[in-house]
């Protein structure tokens, strides 16, 4: 049953009781049910402009997955499993290099990522720096 319809019930009940010779108790059962029948119709308004927004939402996705297919068709932005999770954000990897020192001529491990193109390496053996 609908909130109109529970009202409409409420009504019936309310007027197959024959209470209206009490005035205290019409009046009573006028403003119950007039304030349930404003409640209804302020539902209806707001179901209303909810529908509006959801066809506005699903517009929106649709623009949205359109400008998506253009930009690239083949694009997944999301692993697939449902996580969220940004599938080209692989960046947490911390790449390694391997590299021998000119001065000391010993090995030792880098991260390229930490330093700029003209910027010189460490040696860790023997301190001398030298260039990538
Ligand atoms: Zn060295």
């Amino acid at each position: 049953m609908s909130a109109r319809e529970k009202i409409a019930y409420l009504r019936g009940l309310i007027e197959g009781q024959n209470m209206n010779e009490n005035p205290a108790a019409t009046k009573f059962h006028e403003a119950l049910l007039g304030a349930l029948d404003s409640i209804a119709a302020e539902l209806d308004d707001i179901s209303e402009s909810q529908d509006d927004i959801r066809d506005y939402v699903e517009d929106l996705e649709d623009e949205i997955m359109e400008l998506h297919e253009k930009l690239d068709p083949d694009i997944e932005d999301t692993c697939g499993c449902g996580c969220e999770e940004d599938v080209f954000d692989d960046d947490d990897e911390e790449e390694y290099q391997a590299t021998t020192c000119p001065g000391c001529g010993k090995d030792f491990f880098y991260q390229p990522d930490a330093y700029d193109d003209d910027e010189d390496l460490l040696c860790p053996h023997c301190g001398e720096p030298f260039k990538q």
